[in-house]
């Protein structure tokens, strides 16, 4: 362990009062804008071991695999399987959430991950404790594999197995109503051996708005706002050269929280009826990604920039399309954004270097299968979040249908 890792942690021992009695840290995982992630060894995993049945009933522990009753050799081969699980030493990650969250963003994420418990491909929370205005989390540890270590490598066998598993855990959280908002390769622990990930981080995660939610219309003053938005002055000089100066369009507030280069359309534009669509758009970000063997693919320093990325690829007059679908415009004098944008099929063979301009001057055209998983990253991809495809349905698609062992 690095020496300033080894700090860390006696820090975070000596200030968490009780912690050494409960667990042995092992090293630091992780460390992000709102945690830090430590690998450690329960040393009381004996104990509720023996009483897990004591315990399922108070409901303090996550469901040990025995969820449903079996019978016959069904359940003697998942007894089995379960001993055998936990005969392992029990290896946790412990995730300190900073002091500068929120307390209600904090429950936020501990009762979403609570309320996913059960399902197999989101990380279950074991518990969680809190020591004065200190909160940890506390999950069964995941081993992974860095995605910059295996993504260029991915065949698309490879891809179709990454995202069943991905949509499986997708289609889990959004049948819950919930949303991710922060889907991306380090909050996805894959384990390319294994074929199976699973889905960590409701750091960002919320509840979608009620089951009578309108299609995307961002509420009922959409049409006053784009009344308001083509008077304003800056509209009707036109696009202008860098950021127009004395804006008077009217702002908009919305939950903008996610990563950069994963957000989509909609959370650019600040829609404010936003959906589980937009963790689609994230996934297929990441598909865009393992295709061009590009990583990260989007690199925008703010949500313009970002705007103006996914236009270039998608074109001005979808763009302005879906602009429109939110209530705002859409306008840019850039040159390099064309009408129609570039086919996606074509961005992974420049980004790869199989175009015709490309080594030997020879295009080396997508493989049939290659042309199923853009098929697929189009449907991903729909700008306007109403026809993108959802996590139940991504999973009938041609491109994921097969399981692929
Ligand atoms: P943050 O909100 O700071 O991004 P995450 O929950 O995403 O926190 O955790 C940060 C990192 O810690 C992850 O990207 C991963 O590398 C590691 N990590 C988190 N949970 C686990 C787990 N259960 N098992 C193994 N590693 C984990
Ligand atoms: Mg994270």
């Amino acid at each position: 362990v690095d020496p300033s890792v080894a700090e860390d942690m006696e820090k975070f021992q000596e200030t968490f009062k009780g912690i050494r009695d409960r667990f042995r840290l092992i090293n630091r995982i992780g460390e992000g804008t709102f945690s830090t992630v430590y690998k450690a060894e329960d040393l009381m995993y004996d104990v509720y071991d023996n009483d897990w049945d004591i315990e399922e009933k108070e409901n303090k522990w996550a469901s040990p695999p025995l969820k449903k009753r079996r019978t016959g050799m069904d359940a003697l081969a998942a007894m089995d399987e379960y001993a055998q699980q936990r005969r392992r030493p029990k290896y946790v990650a412990i995730k300190k959430i900073y002091v500068t969250s929120s307390p209600s963003r904090i429950l936020n994420e501990l009762d979403l991950l609570n309320d996913l418990r059960g399902f197999d491909s989101v990380c279950p929370l074991i518990t969680a404790f809190r020591h004065t205005d200190q909160v940890v989390a506390v999950l069964p540890y995941f081993r992974h594999t860095d995605f910059r270590e295996y993504f260029r490598k991915m065949t698309v066998p490879d891809m179709q197995i990454f995202f069943r598993s991905l949509f499986t855990a997708l289609a889990a959280v959004h049948s819950k109503g919930i949303i991710h908002r922060d889907i991306k390769p380090t909050n996805f622990l894959y384990e390319p051996d294994k074929k199976r990930g699973v889905l960590v981080d409701f750091g960002l995660a919320e509840r979608e708005e009620g089951p009578d939610m309108k299609p995307c219309m961002c509420g009922e003053q959409v049409n006053e706002r784009r009344r308001r938005l083509q008077n304003s002055v800056a509209a009707q000089m036109g696009p202008a050269n860098g950021y127009p100066r004395n804006d008077s369009r009217p702002s908009r507030r919305a939950n903008r929280a996610g990563t950069r280069g994963f957000r989509a359309p909609e959370v650019l534009f600040k829609c404010t009826e936003q959906s589980t669509k937009i963790d689609i758009w994230s996934a297929g970000v990441i598909l865009l990604t393992i295709m061009s063997k590009r990583f990260p693919f989007f690199n925008s320093a703010d949500d313009v920039e970002a705007m103006i990325e996914i236009a270039t690829i998608f074109g001005i007059k979808r763009m302005k399309q879906c602009a429109f679908l939110h209530g705002t415009v859409f306008e840019s004098n850039i040159p390099t954004i064309g009408d129609k944008g570039f086919q996606l099929e074509k961005i992974i063979l420049w980004s790869t270097c199989r175009n015709d301009g490309g080594k030997d001057g020879r295009e080396i055209p997508l493989t049939p299968e290659e042309k199923l998983a853009v098929r697929f990253l189009e449907r991903c991809f729909e700008l306007d979040p109403n026809k993108r495809i959802s996590a139940k349905e991504a999973l009938e698609h041609d491109f994921l249908k097969e399981e692929v062992y």
